[in-house]
Parts: structure tokens; sequence; C-alpha cells
């Protein structure tokens, strides 16, 4: 379903984890996107954001805001899969299959206690990097090469929207992690 042009994945959350453990299968480059209903207003203003959600190979309903939007247009999504309950349930996909996680984002420190939190949660989890990077541009080069020699399987992206769904599709070309996610707040959720 759509709401404003931004198209919107209807799926319960089981169906989310079964379709990215599909993209970690088959490799390639993919990016995931919560969306949320700032994200709505940002793309009404910003083709680029906007242009980012359409080649998003899964945009799921974030906030409470858009399931309630897609109810009022008449086309209600069956549920809503935040970034924290993807983050737990990717966490222990990766546990369970060997997969190597990156937490990318934040202010120092926060990723690095965001990743004890899930190692604590899920036994055998393989983290490979915890950066709080910065989304600027020219810090780019340095993150893809931080990134390239870890070799995850799945990037979680703390920058807030549209930085870190910008940040996802400018760089996955080169990156070509199999699963890059933007969670916004996530890091610092977990981190309490
Ligand atoms: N952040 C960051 N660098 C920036 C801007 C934001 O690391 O230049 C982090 C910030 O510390 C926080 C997250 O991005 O952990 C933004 O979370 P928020 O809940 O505001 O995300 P949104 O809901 O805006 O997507």
């Amino acid at each position: 379903m759509q709401i404003l042009g931004v198209a919107i994945d209807d799926v319960i959350e089981a169906e989310a984890v079964t379709r990215i453990a599909a993209m970690l299968e088959s490799g390639g480059a993919h990016q995931i996107c919560t969306v949320n209903p700032e994200f709505i207003n940002e793309a009404a203003r910003n083709p680029c954001f906007a242009e980012v959600l359409a080649q998003a190979d899964l945009c799921t309903a974030d906030g409470i805001g858009v399931l309630l939007a897609a109810r009022y247009l008449g086309t209600p999504l069956r549920g809503r899969v935040t970034g924290v309950r993807l983050t737990h349930r990717l966490a222990q996909l990766a546990a369970e299959r060997g997969y190597r996680l990156f937490l990318l984002g934040a202010a120092p420190g926060v990723a690095e206690e965001a990743a004890a939190v899930l190692q604590a949660a899920y036994a055998g989890l393989t983290i490979v990097g915890c950066v709080a990077g910065s989304p600027a541009p020219h810090h780019e080069p340095f993150l893809q090469q931080v990134i390239r020699s870890a070799r995850p399987d799945i990037l979680l992206v703390a920058y807030g929207h549209p930085k870190q769904d910008l940040w996802i599709a400018r760089n996955q070309p080169i990156l070509q992690v199999p699963v890059a996610v933007g969670v916004g707040g996530v890091f610092d959720y977990l981190a309490g």
C-alpha cells in the first residue's frame, strides 16, 4: 500500500524476517527501511529520500502513525515491524545461522553498549564492528574501508532518517553488504 506516494510492505514481523533471511541467502546488496510518519513527510519534500524509499527492498511500518494512516486510507496494514523488534529478530537469526553483524552510528560508545545487550540475549552472536562514525559524506571512504574489512552480513545504521537511509543507498554499491537496515534510535533504546 502507499501513503503519499511512499510504498509500505504489508508484512507481519515473521514475514519480514523470512524475506530478510532470503536476502541473506541470495547475497547481493539489499536495503531495508523502517518507516515512521516523519519519513513520509520528509519524502514529500525530499525527492532523493523518496527515491531511496522507492528502491528499498523492504519498507516496514515502524511507527503506529503509519498503521493509522493506512487504515484511514482504506488499505490497512496487517502489522507493525519496528526497528527494535527487527534488530532483535536479526540478531537472533545471526546467532542461529552464523551471520556477522555490524553496528554503525549513534553517539560514541552507544553501539558497543547495544552490542553487549544483543550478545547477552543471543548466545554465540558475532558482532564484527561497532563504530559511531559520522554520516558526513567525507567520512564515507574511511567507513567503507572499515566495514568492508569486517565483512558483515547485516549492517545496522543508526544515523536517523533521512541520513541513514541516504547513507545506505550511497554506500551499498561499494559495500555490497547482503542486508543493510536503517534503524534510527534503536542503539540508544537498547543501550537504555
Ligand atoms: N545520529 C548519529 N549521527 C548523526 C545524527 C544522528 O549518530 O549525525 C544518531 C543519534 O545518536 C541516534 C540516531 O542517530 O542514535 C537517531 O535516532 P532517532 O530516533 O532520532 O531516529 P529517527 O527517528 O529520526 O529516524
